[in-house]
């Protein structure tokens, strides 16, 4: 009874304390443990997610708006982004 009241509370918005972004891609996707987090796959290309805290700051930049590949800590500019779709860089 007890695990299944906890697997009820550990879905939904609430239980996602942990970001992390593809280092392909960039997809952010939500854990509740920085381990699920930093040792996620990316569910759109299925590569390397990262929660560190570059990577933290590199998806609060892009939320804000940020596109400039040194301002990101990126090789590319990025032409467009959401953390649904990734980047699709210039
Ligand atoms: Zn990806
Ligand atoms: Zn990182």
């Amino acid at each position: 009874m007890i695990a299944a009241i906890n697997g009820k509370l550990g879905e939904g918005m609430s239980s996602v304390r942990y970001r992390c972004l593809c280092q392909n891609c960039l997809r952010v996707a939500g854990y509740p443990t920085y381990d699920q987090a930093n040792e996620a796959k990316c569910f759109g290309c299925g590569g390397e997610m990262c929660a560190c805290g570059s990577c933290e700051e590199t998806i609060n930049a892009l939320g804000r708006g940020l596109r400039d590949a040194q301002a990101l800590g990126l090789k590319c500019d990025v032409d467009t982004w959401n953390p649904r779709d990734g980047g699709a860089f210039a």
